[in-house]
């Protein structure tokens, strides 16, 4: 804790004492003693004027000592009493008289204003309190201490705002490969917002805010960065996960002063990441605070306009399951979709990323790129990171091809795990990949039983270059292959085994997403739902029925082509056991012999 905040820890606690105090005796609370009635003190007063010791008037509270025994009352005017007690107590040598001035109105309104933030403080704590009970109870003492500095108000936000911000982007349009559409779109609203008089002279309407859409990892966050660089504004970053977890109970507030700041420093770029996990459908089971937080910021971006210099740039992976309220024209309605990269885009992300490494003369990235379809750049990043890792490790001067073919099965299937595998699982594994591979509609590329990450082995496929559609019939294909594995077990070794979980978890997903998102499936027709929430019981229960039906129908099938190649199998799987790993070529090679 630095100086400042140690002296503003104590002249809070000193305050708080004095204003409790302050009020406690302006409430007469201080004045402890048995309350009485101010004629039954006024008869007290006559019928034993000769044993009163002490009277203390403050204000109109008065306490009275007869007998020792403290007595408390109120009395209409202090200044009458007093005259009044002094006549009765002429004669009393012992008794002691004290007399406050009444309080004046101008500290009745300080006390006031005390009590108003001595309430507020306890009201903050109690917050705290209600957050520590919902945190995670592995929270360490000084995160809540933390907390509770942050809860009570110790934590200037607009000084932790600062870290959210960069200043100086060094980041341009220049490292974001691809995306030539959505850097286009977004440099053009930048321009408008940041000549915003002109575009108005012109009748131009310019979106308050703008929305990145796509898969995860598809450089969202990065192109966001890239245009504070390209047009040299600050950048200030949140992701919305972590204002729903720190700012319980704040978000509003803190939503609306990183709302004032970011007009303070404008021109700038505010990027809210994730934004769909705050601004689910406020209809759904959301907690209260996410909903305070979602209209908060709803407030804030309808309060918005072009000329305030700030650019609004929010990112999701989920847009079906965003508020429609964010959606509506003002808000975030300029909707940039940001799609995998193709082949061409593949190559170009993987020169950005290879630019300050040396690779090997062997390595050819354009194959590498047709071979990656399907992944995303923050994977193809991550290929290149793990290959120079590898070459850090065994201390080389160049990445090798070895070294890209190894990171690449990383990123794809998991690290490679040192665990060896009994005879047993080696063949479950062996058993459960083939069914796969023998149930799949694309070609193989490899097989193996070498576990990496959590999973005794892989297989994989061959996939076609990235679509940008899934079809009825592809997504049928699919849920036959993600069953193949299990089924293979079932029908070869007679059992099943829980590795088969993930596999399950994928078909489901999907089967359930034909039915009710893309409204594929035949009894039920085009339909899309995006949540549970609003649809019948008849409905909810319709759907279930048919995704069981696509799942039992692919099981079937999957059955069937397994039945027929069992003995295939068994084959194939020795081999499999003897070289851990089968290469396309090698696998296509063994089955066609066999067939003959
Ligand atoms: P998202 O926000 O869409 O999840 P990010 O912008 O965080 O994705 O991307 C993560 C990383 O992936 C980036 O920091 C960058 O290294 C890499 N990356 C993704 N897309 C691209 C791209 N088009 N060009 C260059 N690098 C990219
Ligand atoms: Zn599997």
């Amino acid at each position: 804790m630095n100086n400042k905040k140690a002296l503003q820890m104590i002249l809070f606690v000193l305050l708080s004492a004095v204003s409790i105090y302050l009020v406690a005796s302006f409430l007469g609370i201080i004045a402890v003693g048995t309350s009485v009635s101010y004629s039954k003190a006024i008869q007290m007063i006559d019928e034993k004027s000769n044993n009163i010791t002490k009277v203390t008037v403050s204000d109109r509270i008065v306490s009275i000592t007869i007998d020792s025994i403290r007595y408390i009352t109120v009395v209409p005017n202090a200044e009458e009493f007093i005259e009044d007690i002094m006549e009765k107590t002429k004669d009393n040598k012992n008794i002691d008289i004290s007399f406050y001035r009444p309080v004046k109105i101008y500290s009745k309104v300080i006390l006031l204003v005390l009590f108003i933030f001595v309430i507020k403080f306890w009201g903050k704590v109690f917050k705290f309190f209600k957050k520590a009970n919902n945190t995670d109870k592995n929270s360490s003492i000084s995160d809540l201490y933390n907390d509770f500095k942050s809860t009570i108000g110790f934590n200037d936000f607009s000084e932790k705002i600062k870290e959210h911000v960069v200043e100086n982007v060094e980041v341009s349009f220049e490292d974001v490969a691809g995306l030539e559409t959505a850097k286009e779109i977004l440099k053009d609203i930048a321009k408008g917002i940041l000549d915003a008089e002109k575009y108005e002279e012109y009748g131009a309407k310019l979106p308050s805010g703008i929305l990145l859409e796509g898969a995860s990892g598809t450089g969202k966050t990065l192109l966001a960065k890239a245009l504070a660089g390209e047009v040299n504004v600050p950048f200030i970053q949140y992701s919305a996960t972590e204002m729903m977890n720190k700012w319980f109970g704040d978000g509003e507030e803190n939503i609306r002063k990183l709302f004032d700041y970011a007009k303070e420093i404008s021109p700038c770029i505010i990027f809210f990441d994730e934004i769909d996990s705050i601004a689910t459908s406020r209809k759904e089971n959301v907690q209260s605070c996410q909903k305070t937080l979602v209209n908060q910021l709803l407030v804030s971006l309808d309060g918005f306009t072009p000329r305030d210099g700030v650019i609004f740039i929010a990112a999701t992976n989920f847009i079906e399951s965003l508020d429609t309220a964010f959606k509506r024209p003002g808000r975030l309605d300029k909707i940039v979709h940001i799609d995998l990269p193709n082949a061409e885009e593949r190559e170009a992300i993987l020169m950005v990323h290879a630019k300050n490494k040396k690779l090997a003369s062997d390595i050819n990235i354009k194959e590498l790129a047709c071979n990656t379809s399907g992944l995303s750049g923050a994977e193809l990043a991550n290929i290149l990171n793990e290959a120079t890792l590898m070459q850090l490790k065994s201390n080389q001067e160049f990445i090798t091809a070895l070294d890209i073919n190894e990171a690449h099965r990383t990123v794809l299937f998991g690290t490679k795990s040192n665990k060896k595998m009994e005879a047993k699982d080696k063949y479950l594994s062996a058993i459960h990949e083939l069914g796969h591979a023998f149930t799949s509609q694309d070609t193989i590329k490899e097989i193996a039983i070498i576990p990496r990450g959590s999973m005794g082995g892989y297989t994989w496929h061959n996939h076609p270059e990235y679509e940008s559609y899934l079809t009825a019939k592809k997504i049928q294909k699919d849920l036959i292959c993600f069953l193949g594995g299990t089924v293979a077990e079932r029908l070869i070794l007679d059992d099943i085994s829980t590795g088969a979980q993930n596999d399950m978890e994928r078909a489901w997903k999907i089967a359930y997403d034909y039915v009710s998102k893309y409204g594929m499936s035949e009894e039920i027709g085009p339909i899309s739902i995006n949540s549970m929430e609003c649809i019948s019981e008849v409905t909810k229960e319709a759907i279930l029925k048919e995704t069981k039906k696509m799942i039992d129908s692919a099981f079937e099938e999957a059955t069937k082509i397994i039945r027929d190649k069992k003995e295939l199998i068994k084959y194939v799987a020795e081999k499999l056991m003897n070289k851990e790993i089968l290469y396309g070529d090698e696998f296509y090679e063994i089955i066609s012999k066999k067939s003959i």
